[in-house]
């Protein structure tokens, strides 16, 4: 037998060998699609160079060697701007590396597994581990790994849409003759939607037909988040208003001072330059970076760098409450017979009970082994129960079926929520054991029972208990074992079990801070609406107004109807995973963002269509992680909310970085336009006004990314699509602090020249400097806090200070040591004007705080009003 594909013989039952395995990854290498060509250095210098404030720079660099020719000497300024340009594209190199690094990282934590056989047993590797010839186990909700051919196929179906467009599952079936079919492979990429199967690997990484097309694949650009957008439009609309600034500056310069077109060209550009926020998009890449990281640490992998923008705007967190919002550890602790009646499950069990328990225990699949002495679980948690059940009273599910040989099965799926199994009995006769949800289980009409039945459920369901039903029947061994029509009819009722899973002891602190920041936790589950009510009530979901409805209840609501209620809506039991979709889409109709969370293969649209799909790391399917945005590590709520926390903060940073980025650099175009228009002439060269600007602008903006975040940051309804970058009193702030600049800057400037010195114009810019430098640095301390300052606001943010050490430094080292005094054209300054430059510095904090507790007050105010 030969396969050729790449003249694969067939690997033996047992697996590819430690060396075999060697020997190939060495010659194919990693199983993994390889990047587009990375851009190389000079590209990305270009790329630099290119932008608004580079250019203008550049400019300026021409006009001041221009000036300095023509002059004669004077390089100073040549010198400057063209270390400037050269820090500006520097630190641009840097942080873009940087957060390429950590999204690199990223990559690394998300990555697919898959299940191969090798050596003779099962074992889950990296899927980029495998080889050609490798043997791999797939099941539904798996990812096909590599271009393989299927040696074995139970209703394998595969979602090829990946490839063809076409998103209508394909059968496939097992090689069996030479010639090899498309219907007998199977594609790296594709997702098996059902079914199993035993695949041999062909070709793997760039060699598999994903990998032929992976090429365009890469040239797919990312687009910009909805923050993005808005600062990108902020940032050109400062860009306008600062060549407006300059222009104007050339303008009075040449025909109100009339001094030299070259001279006034220089102070144009330069404020021109100093007032374009270019820092503004390299502070959110970081800052969004910073984000990605922060959530890694809190078990959230980010699988789109923009989710972490979204993750901090929800509106609604629709949860699965089966091991997300509960432990997903069940303990069957009741049970209920027809002929006993209602029953510990601990306790000594009546006949009727020991033969629902057997049903129950030959219906599953799950299995716990010891290894090493330490017992390991497979399966269904649900499942899991039913076999810890038949432990607790000495039996196993192998001793079971010893007796009683499976015949088949009709596997459970959320959707129908039962699952069948077919049993040899001595005689020549079946047993048939159907479990599931009690309201879906096929009984025979006049089934004794049935009544006193639903009340058992009814009450299980009261103590937040999931149900599991069980029925039966005996049939002749005419009838085909996989007749599932014939075989899902007709049965008597074996009783019912109720399974406890606790709710996760975090969960419930987390729906409240969900709730207090304006976020609208919403629970789904399978299970039945009075179990599913009772645990949302306990965790804190279902409350006053709202309330639960069934699957069958949304599905008869239209998609008006559903809308008019949805906000009302917080819980809804016995779901399917299409049910899913719908609730996503209404809440999309009313202008809400939608976090869903999913775990199966037929969650996967529904984690797509949300605005952040949300997979679990240890119980969802690679398809479902495939599709989400976001995957939790530990599977909990809580990891969702702290995401949204430092989904926020990231936000909030950026927010802080605007505003103190903006404030001053509208405040130097003021302070420029008002000197001139004052007859006063340029108050700051432009060397200075540029210096200013990289340390002042430069140091603390760079750092604020860091900072931790805010109780506040949960304590606001989100961040609605629509709402201006400026809402939430941003506006007023930039104001007030762009105000206090103009003002205070033009009077010491006033001061110096004309109050401590004879008409000395040298002496008002050296305080300009030191106050327009030093204040609009320390100032940050009243902005990085939206808190009233304390003590702890100085200590949150260790590298920040210690950056705004460095840079206080650097700016007293050039006001005072002689050599670069004389190369910024500094004055020496008489000590009253030190003290009144270093009492100035103080004012925009005092000033910015004073306005913070004011606004506060006002917002509390307008609370306190609303719920009067
Ligand atoms: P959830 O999303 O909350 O896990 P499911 O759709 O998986 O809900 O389950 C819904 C119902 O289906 C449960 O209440 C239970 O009655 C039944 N059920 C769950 N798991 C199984 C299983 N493995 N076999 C048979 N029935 C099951
Ligand atoms: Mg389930």
């Amino acid at each position: 037998m030969n396969f050729d594909k790449k003249t694969f013989k067939q690997t033996p039952d047992s697996g590819l060998t430690t060396a075999e395995i060697a020997s190939r990854t060495t010659q194919f290498g990693s199983n993994e699609l390889v990047a587009a060509r990375p851009v190389p250095l000079w590209r990305k210098i270009w790329q630099h160079m290119s932008d608004v404030s580079s250019l203008v720079l550049l400019f300026a660099v021409g006009l001041a060697t221009y000036l300095a020719l023509a002059q004669n000497g004077g390089w100073t300024k040549t010198i400057v701007i063209g270390a400037i340009l050269v820090i500006n594209v520097a630190i641009g190199l840097y942080q873009e590396a940087s957060a390429e690094k950590s999204l690199a990282a990223l990559k690394s934590m998300s990555l697919p597994t898959a299940n191969v056989r090798r050596n003779g047993t099962i074992q889950t590797i990296a899927a980029t581990e495998i080889v050609p010839g490798d043997l791999v186990v797939l099941k539904a909700g798996d990812q096909v790994p590599a271009d393989a051919l299927v040696l074995t196929g139970t209703n394998l179906a595969i979602d090829e849409a990946v490839l063809t467009g076409e998103s209508v599952p394909v059968e496939k079936v097992a090689y069996a003759a030479d010639e090899v079919t498309e219907e007998q492979q199977v594609y790296a990429g594709t997702a098996v939607t059902a079914g199993t199967g035993l695949i041999q690997v062909l070709t793997t990484g760039m060699s598999t037909e994903l990998g032929q097309i992976a090429g365009l694949l890469n040239k797919t650009k990312q687009r910009a988040t909805p923050l993005q957008g808005r600062l990108n439009r902020l940032s050109s609309w400062l860009t306008t208003f600062a060549v407006l600034g300059g222009a104007i500056i050339f303008a009075l310069s040449v025909w109100v001072q009339n001094q030299g077109i070259g001279d006034s060209l220089m102070i144009g550009v330069s404020l021109a330059v100093a007032a374009v926020p270019e820092t503004l998009p390299i502070i959110v890449t970081i800052s969004l970076s910073h984000g990605v990281r922060r959530m890694a640490d809190r078990n959230a992998i980010m699988r789109r760098v923009s989710a972490v923008e979204t993750i901090g705007s929800v509106d609604v967190i629709a949860s699965d409450k089966t091991g997300t919002l509960t432990q997903n550890q069940m303990t069957i602790t009741k049970y209920w017979t027809p002929k006993s009646g209602t029953a510990t499950a601990s306790d000594l069990l009546s006949p009727a009970g020991t033969t629902l328990m057997k049903y129950l225990g030959l219906a599953t699949n799950a299995e716990i082994t010891q290894v090493d002495g330490e017992e390991q679980a497979i399966g269904d948690a649900t499942e899991l129960a039913a076999v810890r059940w038949l432990a607790a009273h000495q039996m196993t599910r192998q001793t079971l079926e010893a007796e009683t040989p499976r015949l088949s099965e009709d596997p459970f799926d959320s959707t129908k929520k039962m699952m069948t199994t077919v049993h040899q009995l001595a005689d020549d006769r079946q047993l048939v054991i159907v479990k599931g949800a009690w309201d879906r289980l096929p009984f025979k009409a006049g089934t004794p029972g049935l009544r006193a039945g639903q009340q058992a459920h009814d009450a299980f369901g009261r103590d937040a208990l999931r149900v599991l039903a069980v029925g039966y029947k005996i049939v002749p061994s005419t009838v085909a074992s996989d007749d599932w029509d014939n075989l899902n009819r007709d049965l008597d009722l074996a009783g019912l079990v109720g399974l406890i899973d606790p709710p996760r002891p975090e969960v419930i602190p987390a729906i409240q801070a969900a709730k207090q920041a304006g976020i609208m936790p919403v629970m789904i589950t399978g299970d039945h609406l009075v179990t599913a009510s009772a645990i949302a009530e306990e965790i804190g979901i279902l409350t006053a107004p709202f309330k639960a409805i069934s699957g069958e209840q949304l599905r008869a609501l239209s998609d008006d109807e559903l809308r008019a209620q949805i906000d009302q809506i917080a819980v809804y039991a016995r779901v399917s995973p299409s049910d899913k979709i719908r609730i996503v889409q209404a809440w999309q109709s009313l202008g809400k963002t939608v976090a869903m969370t999913g775990d199966g293969v037929n969650d996967a649209p529904a984690l797509k269509a949300a605005d952040v799909g949300i997979a679990m790391g240890i119980t969802g399917t690679e398809v479902s992680k495939e599709a989400a945005d976001m995957v939790l590590t530990d599977d909990n709520f809580a990891t969702i909310i702290a995401a949204v926390k430092e989904g926020r903060t990231v936000y909030q940073n950026i927010i802080k970085a605007v505003e103190f980025l903006v404030g001053v650099n509208f405040a130097q175009i003021f302070l420029m336009v008002g000197a001139v228009l004052f007859g006063w002439g340029a108050p700051l060269l432009a060397e200075q006004l540029l210096i200013v600007n990289v340390l002042a602008d430069g140091i603390p903006g760079f750092f604020i990314s860091q900072e931790p975040g805010e109780p506040l940051a949960m304590q606001q309804p989100p961040v609605a699509n629509d709402e201006s970058i400026l809402a939430r009193g941003l506006g007023s702030r930039l104001a007030v602090r762009a105000v206090t600049f103009t003002i205070l800057t033009l009077g010491i400037y006033a001061i110096g020249r004309f109050g401590l010195a004879a008409n000395q114009a040298s002496i008002g810019m050296t305080m300009v400097f030191l106050v327009l430098a030093l204040g609009s640095m320390i100032d940050i301390y009243a902005i990085k806090d939206r808190r009233p300052m304390s003590w702890a606001t100085f200590k949150r943010n260790p590298l920040l200070n210690r950056g705004l050490v460095v840079g206080i430094l650097v700016i007293l080292a050039i006001a005072v040591v002689p050599p670069l005094r004389q190369f910024f054209s500094l004055a020496v300054l008489p000590w009253s004007a030190w003290v009144i430059a270093l009492t100035g510095v103080f004012i925009p904090t005092i000033v910015l705080e004073i306005n913070k507790r004011w606004q506060q007050r006002r917002q509390r105010a307008a609370q306190l009003e609303v719920v009067e």
